[in-house]
Formats: structure tokens, C-alpha cells, sequence
């Protein structure tokens, strides 16, 4: 079965043929960690994760590579002595790499929570500065930038002159790109204001910097994406990706910087996830219409209800196409909570329910694992795919009622394709097992702690856990080989 993409660059879903057989490469623009990161950017990071669990089910072997932004990315403000880095490690008092250290923990924990796989490989800009140099090198050499006072940019006019077309990937007319942007003050060091930093002169205040054949600085956001995607995946890779909002100017940069290097488009097919929405606006930290993964699942947080186990927030993230936008509310949210627990149901019921084998069946397996490869092939549709769950949870408790009946292959056929689809492609998890693996857990702990009571001939704590436990419908049992426990 062919699988198809929307690829931006052509602004078509395409057949996908990756560069070679069976393999591919991905690389996916990764956090900026210089604050923890908002539930809009895990989205994006899932949309993703979903991608790449997707294409190994279909059998690629997948270099996914998702960097981590560790220096270079200017304010807002466009305060150019600043970067984001610095500014935070102001306001925590702690060093620019302690600000990278703690919010990159926090980053991989949060994509723990919602089950993320990591990347294979996760480089860091701070990790690759030398490429970097080696890169703006080239750019020079090859005459495609421009040094100003320590400073080189990126010659956009030149780069058109040749005939190489700025703005191919966002469909942007470079005339209309420069009529709308004036140099406000005409104090500028670059030639034209499209032109951008491949690498920065430090002013004295600045400490993340480091030394160059220009002098001390630091490099450009756009080009460490750049430096990191070609060491890794080649001058040409098959998937880019990352968040709508970094079609431009962030994915433009890379495509020229690239085709200036190296004279091929760098990317077969670029990908952009959607925005994630709250009260029908962007969410983003600098408008303060936020709200942070950890405050969702926790309960603690003033737009939601209650609390959502971090498997609901996946399952209503995966029941949105990854390229429309999804506004997130309280009804979505107990909806796909419903929802849910329907699937697992039918999934309890599968395994826990013994079928009499009957030839004739109204559900046809083989046509509806075709219905369900064809929404998966078909430029990664998940709520598709989630819709023929729910056909066969349907299916499921008519055939637990008895109006149904399937062969015992088709069953098992059934389970295993469900099985996968839910936990391994989508990435969900069943709450009542790991409920279940967490109450175990806890058992040993309080278990553990009675014995060293006993041992330290505290009868009165041990038998107040054995008790208190009792009452709760948990017996504990010594044995010669330890103590067991059975829940009533
Ligand atoms: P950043 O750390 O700002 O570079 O963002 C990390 C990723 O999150 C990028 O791919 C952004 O495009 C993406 N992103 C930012 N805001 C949102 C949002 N509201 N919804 C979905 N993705 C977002
Ligand atoms: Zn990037």
C-alpha cells in the first residue's frame, strides 16, 4: 500500500518514496529550553511522535533526529544582544547552561508522561558550534553571505539573483517580502532587511559565546537545524518537520541556506503540524493564553473541570488530523474520556470473554484492517483510524450480547490488530493496567516497610499496616518464600 504525504513544499499529498528502500530520515525541529514547555508544543511533538510510530509499523527503519535549541534564539524584542537563554538565566539568577539543563529534564519528562518515544538521536546547538562555523564558512566562500562588524548574514537578494527563489517553501513573494519590511531605522548592519544572522559578534554583556574566525559570538537559530540535519541525515533527507508557525522564516532559512551550500533541495517532503487552540486562540507563553501539561494532569489549573490522565489528552490530540487545528475545552475532553474508556471496554471484553466459533460473520477483519491501513496511509489520518476502532468496539459488545458471531482467526486477528493500532501506533495506554502496576508497586513498598518494622521489633507499626491494609480489602499472607497479598 503506497503511503501518501501532504508535503508543503509542493502543497500536495504525495506518494511517499523515501531516498532508500524501507529506511528514513526524519528530523524534526526540536524545544527551545529556556522555559518548560506549554501543552501547544507537546501537540506538535506528538503529532510527530505519531508519525514515527507510524512509519515503523509499516515496516521503515527510521533515523528520527529532534534537536534541542540550547543557544542562539534571539528575544522577541528583537533586543539583539539578548538571547532567550540569557535573559531567563537573569531572571532564575542561575547560569544560561543550568537554564538548559532544568528545562530539558522537564521536557523529556513531560514527553514521558504522554508516552513519547525519544528520538534516536537528540543533538544539541551548543554541541555542534563548529559545524556551525564550518557551515557559515562555506556560505561565505561560496558567496551567498556577508560578514558587518563581527557579524555574518545570509545575502537573500544574492541567493534570488541566482536564480534559487526565497520563499518557495512558504509561497512568499520576495518583492512583497521586502516592500513589507523597512529598515525602521536605518541603522541596520544588514544589506537588506530579509537577510539573517547565520552568526552573531557578542556584544560584552552576552556569556553564551563562543570564538570564530569572526571573533566571539554565537550562531543564528536558523542554522543550527541546518548543521544538524545534514551531519546526521545527509545534504538531502526524506521528512522535515515541525509546528506550523516555523514554515517561515525558520524552515525557509534552512531551505536556503541548504540549497546555497549544497546546491539540492535539502528536504523530499516537509511536514507542518497544527496549531493547538484555547479559547479559540493560539496557544502561546507570550500572550499568556497558555497552559502547562503538568497543570492538565494534575487537576490544578482554572480552565478544566478536573483532572485528565495524560492518555486522554493523547487520545484527544490523535482524534484531530495532525494538520488541522484543535481547539482544546472541558467538553472535548470529558468527550474523548468517554470515549476511551469505550475502546477499552471493548478491548476487556475481547480478552476476557470466550467466543463460540462460527464461520458467518457480518464483519468483515480483512476489509476493515484495510479500512484502517488506508486512514493510516492516507497522509497519517488518526481520527479516521479511530472512527474503525470504534466500529469495532460496536461490533465487539453485539458479539458479547450474542446478536454477532466471528470465526476463532478473525477474533484473534481482531485482537492483535486492535491491540496494536491503540497502544503501539497511537501511542495510548490502558489506565487500569498501569493503575494496576502502580497498585502492585505500592504494595511491595508498604510490604517492605513492614518488615523492617518487624525486624526492628516495631509490632505495633507492622501490625497497623497489616491492619489498616485488611480494612481496606487486602489481606497480607507470610510465607516461607515472603509475603504475598490477595485484594477482595
Ligand atoms: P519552540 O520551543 O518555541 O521552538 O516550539 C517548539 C515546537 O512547538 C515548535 O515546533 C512550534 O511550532 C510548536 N508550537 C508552538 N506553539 C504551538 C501551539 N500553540 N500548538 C502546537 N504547536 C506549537
Ligand atoms: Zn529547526
Amino acid at each position: 500500500m503506497n503511503l501518501k504525504i501532504y508535503n508543503s513544499l509542493s502543497g500536495e499529498k504525495e506518494i511517499f518514496t523515501p531516498i532508500h528502500e524501507k529506511s528514513v530520515g526524519m528530523y524534526v525541529c526540536g524545544p527551545t529550553v529556556y522555559s518548560n514547555v506549554h501543552l501547544g508544543n507537546v501537540r506538535t511533538f506528538m503529532s510527530f511522535d505519531f508519525i514515527y510510530r507510524t512509519l515503523m509499523h509499516l515496516g521503515y527503519k527510521v533515523r528520527y533526529v529532534r534537536n534541542i535549541t540550547d543557544a542562539g534564539h534571539l528575544t522577541d524584542d528583537g533586543d539583539v544582544d539578548n538571547d532567550r537563554f540569557v535573559k531567563q538565566s537573569r531572571l532564575e539568577k542561575l547560569e544560561p547552561m543550568e537554564i538548559v539543563q532544568k528545562y530539558t529534564v522537564d521536557f523529556h519528562k513531560v514527553l514521558e508522561v504522554f508516552n513519547l518515544l525519544p528520538p534516536t538521536i537528540e543533538p544539541t546547538a551548543t554541541g555542534h558550534i563548529l559545524e556551525q562555523i564550518e557551515l557559515t564558512q562555506k556560505l561565505l566562500d561560496k558567496g551567498f553571505a556577508y560578514e558587518r562588524n563581527g557579524s555574518v548574514y545570509f545575502d537573500v537578494l544574492e541567493y534570488n539573483r541566482r536564480g534559487l527563489n526565497y520563499g518557495e517553501l512558504s509561497r512568499r513573494n520576495i518583492e512583497e517580502l521586502f516592500a513589507n519590511t523597512r529598515d525602521l531605522d536605518g541603522q541596520s548592519e544588514k544589506k537588506n532587511p530579509q537577510d539573517f544572522a547565520l552568526w552573531k559578534a557578542a556584544s560584552p554583556a552576552h556569556i553564551m559565546r563562543w570564538n570564530s574566525p569572526w571573533g566571539e559570538g554565537f550562531p543564528g537559530w536558523h542554522l543550527e537545524c541546518t548543521a544538524m540535519s545534514t551531519k546526521y541525515l545527509g545534504e538531502r533527507f526524506d521528512i522535515h518537520g515541525g509546528g506550523m508557525d516555523l514554515k517561515f522564516p525558520h524552515h525557509e532559512c534552512e531551505v536556503a541556506q541548504g540549497k546555497a551550500c549544497n546546491g539540492v533541495e535539502p528536504v523530499n517532503y516537509w511536514m507542518h503540524a497544527n496549531m493547538l487552540t484555547m479559547n479559540g486562540q493560539r496557544m502561546s507563553k507570550s500572550t499568556g493564553n497558555y497552559i502547562l501539561p503538568m497543570e492538565l494532569v494534575s487537576g490544578s489549573n482554572d480552565f478544566f473541570e478536573k483532572a485528565f490522565h495524560p492518555t486522554i489528552v493523547r487520545f484527544n490530540f490523535m482524534q484531530a488530523h495532525y494538520r488541522s487545528v484543535l481547539d482544546i475545552s472541558n467538553e472535548a475532553m470529558i468527550a474523548s474520556e468517554k470515549g476511551f474508556q469505550r475502546l477499552m471496554e471493548a478491548l476487556k471484553v475481547l480478552s476476557n470473554t470466550t467466543f463460540s466459533s462460527a464461520e458467518v460473520s457480518s464483519f468483515d477483519v480483512e476489509a476493515w484492517k484495510a479500512k484502517c491501513y488506508a486512514a493510516l496511509t492516507d497522509d497519517f489520518n488518526s481520527p479516521i483510524l479511530i472512527a474503525h476502532l470504534f466500529e469495532a468496539a460496536n461490533f465487539i459488545f453485539k458479539l458479547k450480547e450474542g446478536k454477532e458471531s466471528i470465526s476463532t482467526q478473525d477474533l484473534e486477528e481482531l485482537k492483535t490488530l486492535l491491540n496494536s493500532f491503540i497502544f503501539d501506533v497511537l501511542g495510548l495506554q490502558n489506565i487500569e493496567e498501569n493503575n494496576n502496576e502502580k497498585l502492585d508497586q505500592t504494595l511491595q513498598v508498604l510490604i517492605e516497610l513492614r518488615n523492617q518494622a518487624r525486624k526492628a521489633k516495631n509490632f505495633d507499626l507492622s501490625d497497623q499496616i497489616r491492619d489498616r491494609l485488611l480494612a481496606e480489602g487486602i489481606e497480607l499472607k507470610d510465607g516461607r518464600d515472603g509475603t504475598t497479598y490477595s485484594i477482595s
